[in-house]
């Protein structure tokens, strides 16, 4: 690499894609436009301690809840989040009136998440995962279709930065989705959270910009670091750990993700001298099909409703709360309203690839046609229901309402978020459609997207409820 009094920068880039792909991800954590105004993201996720005991995978004890009995909870103003008193009364056998078993949701669980394990995109475990959920459907006298669609990830092959000067360093980082590949090697530069006010006062032109996560989306990051000049933006997580994260649109220079302790570090070297990086991504880029599993059970009034949630997971781990927890209690709402006369058509559709942008809820959706569409009654999208404190209920308004009474019904207090504030997951398909949808969500989740998002931290209590309050929901819609 010649060398120049100030910097060198050898630029070798090249935009290796276009992909449909627009969102990362599920729920909070990637989205970061969808909080900006939310609570910090630091508050909700902190590492804490696992039980003692890690069960087998095979012989795994259901988990009881440990929280004392407390009387219901009264609504509270939203969009404060509410703590949720824990009514340690819902009982974990088949409930008499609903149907719903909490012990045979969370078996589902356990068959997902431990016996057939991380089910990312592109791995076989994927079509494992959709026989068994077909499966399922079909024993409880569903309809089951197979909707097969194409994809495509970003696998990343040891993208890396490494410090040149003021010493040789070797930081490690994960390439974004839509990340352009190739190596830069710049001085690095501190631009805060990477809004435009952040890069004012700065000179970032040819230089590799260091943002710290938060605030504004990672594509205003990425746009206004290359407004500004930038030839590669890192940025540094404001939550333990590497995130994968995604771009929703493709960009030219290399976009990175990196630990807290990995920015502070670089921003403790940038305070005594210029900092130079080489910033290298290597990624390969995978395609292939994947599918959802539509179970219909026919009904005799016109209209549909849609019971859904995702079954795919992220690679680092085997997805057990994010999110068989959402499919657990979809298929035990299946089969407590096979044993009813409900009068509309039910429809329990598990998705896939919503960990790489959604892409299975917004081909189903893609695929309606303007009367199917119109005649879908609600879509009530699961998606991480078995861990956590808060119950949050997400959505088009009138849906939120009557979620948030069958809440507190179950005994919850529900905070409540319209339209798209609740974050991103495969309801957005739905809503972007003018379809009226209904988000349920449990948090915080402090192994959200982790190894240690396993079978043995679903609650049973939780699964329980939120089948309840998806029974009430769907029960209150057929009186209408
Ligand atoms: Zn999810």
């Amino acid at each position: 690499m010649p060398k120049k009094d100030r910097l060198t920068t050898s630029v070798s880039i090249s935009i290796i894609l276009t992909l449909t792909v627009i969102l990362s991800a599920c729920t909070p954590t990637l989205l970061d436009s969808s909080r900006a105004n939310g609570p910090s993201p630091t508050a909700l996720v902190t590492e804490t301690p696992h039980p003692t005991t890690t069960p087998s995978a095979t012989a795994t004890p259901i988990p009881t809840a440990t929280a004392p009995p407390s009387p219901a909870a009264t609504p509270t103003p939203s969009p404060t989040v509410a703590p949720v008193p824990s009514p340690n009364r819902t009982p974990l056998r088949i409930s008499v009136d609903t149907g719903f078993s909490a012990e045979e949701s969370w078996r589902h669980v356990e068959r997902l998440a431990s016996e057939i394990g991380s089910r990312s995109v592109g791995a076989p475990a994927v079509d494992k995962a959709a026989d068994y959920i077909a499966d399922q459907l079909a024993s409880y006298g569903y309809q089951v279709e197979r909707q097969s669609f194409p994809f495509q990830r970003y696998i990343d092959q040891g993208s890396q930065i490494t410090v040149e000067r003021p010493h040789q360093l070797a930081i490690g980082a994960g390439v974004m989705q839509l990340s352009a590949q190739g190596e830069v090697t710049a001085a690095l530069v501190d631009v805060g959270l990477g809004r435009p006010s952040d890069f004012d006062a700065k000179t970032v032109k040819g230089k590799v910009a260091l943002a710290r996560r938060g605030g504004i989306s990672f594509d205003e990051k990425a746009a206004n670091a290359m407004a500004a000049g930038a030839i590669g933006l890192i940025v540094s997580n404001n939550e333990p750990g590497l995130f994968e994260g995604s771009l929703r649109t493709p960009v030219s220079i290399p976009v990175v993700a990196i630990t807290p302790e990995d920015g502070q570090r670089l921003r403790a070297l940038l305070n005594e001298k210029e900092t130079v990086v080489r910033l290298a991504v290597k990624a390969h880029v995978q395609e292939g099909t994947t599918q959802n599993v539509v179970g219909t059970r026919p009904g005799d009034r016109a209209g549909a409703v849609i019971v859904g949630g995702h079954y795919d997971s992220v690679m680092a781990g085997p997805g057990a709360n994010d999110n068989a927890s959402g499919v657990g209690v979809a298929l035990e709402v299946a089969r407590a309203l096979a044993a009813r006369d409900y009068p509309y058509t039910v429809k329990v559709i598990a998705f896939s690839a919503e960990e790489i942008g959604h892409l299975g809820s917004r081909h189903y959706v893609s695929a309606l046609s303007p009367k199917e569409r119109q005649s879908i009654v609600a879509m009530i999208n699961l998606d991480m229901v078995g861990v956590g404190n808060n119950l949050t209920v997400a959505g088009t308004g009138q849906l939120v309402a009557i979620g948030v009474d069958a809440a507190r019904k179950a005994g919850y207090a529900a905070a409540r978020l319209y339209g798209q504030g609740g974050g991103a997951s495969d309801h957005t398909a739905f809503l972007d459609a003018g379809v009226p949808a209904l988000y349920i969500t449990w948090g915080p989740d402090p192994r959200y997207h982790s190894a240690q998002d396993k079978t043995h931290h679903v609650q049973p209590r939780l699964l329980a409820a939120t089948g309840q309050i998806v029974l009430d929901v769907l029960k209150f819609l057929s009186n209408g």
